[in-house]
């Protein structure tokens, strides 16, 4: 069992575009083990491979209430949007904070399983918007990108402060 270390905003790697991956092989499978590990610890519902600083297409999550449903995501892609809405977003990149995003609230999507099997499936409401925020980390992109400068420069100077300071913040939540 690993537990990775979740890199924090505005952590420059975070920033990296990942590649996609080239085979699921049993070194993807015990990555995505510890992502899970990792996840679970953290008490986020999503954590995608540019978080633990692996450049690699692959997230997972599960926003099921028991944390029993585990959702591997390889090489994901979006195939429909429809209901854009409003959802209060958390990160464990950007622990401790809360906002609102708009995003597509249903959505259909593809990807390859843990066995490197293509699926496609339907998501709505948390799970949705989860496959959005984690596939935008695979861009560089966060959650904070939606916000106005004014609201993610405070956010960036109370985080540096906060590393500073070693602080660690273990907020409550459904961050993603
Ligand atoms: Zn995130």
């Amino acid at each position: 069992m690993t537990r990775l270390t979740i890199l924090e905003y505005p952590d420059p790697r975070l920033r990296t575009k990942a590649s996609p991956v080239g085979e699921v092989d049993a070194a993807l499978r015990e990555l995505i083990d510890a992502m899970l590990e990792t996840m679970y610890a953290a008490k986020g519902v999503g954590l995608a491979a540019t978080q633990v600083n692996v450049h690699q297409r692959l997230l997972v999550a599960d926003v099921s209430d028991a944390k029993n449903e585990p959702l591997v995501l390889v090489n994901p892609e979006i195939l429909s949007r429809e209901e854009i809405g409003t959802m209060q977003e958390g990160c464990l990149s950007v622990p401790g904070y809360y906002e609102d995003v708009n995003r597509a609230h249903r959505i259909r999507f593809a990807a390859l399983d843990r066995h490197g099997k293509r699926y496609e499936r339907e998501a709505e409401g948390l799970l949705a918007v989860c496959v959005q925020h984690e596939m935008d980390h695979l861009e560089g992109k966060l959650f904070v990108d939606y916000l106005s400068e004014l609201k993610r420069t405070r956010i960036r100077r109370k985080l540096e402060k906060d590393h500073r300071q070693r602080v660690t913040d273990s907020a409550p939540g459904r961050a993603l």
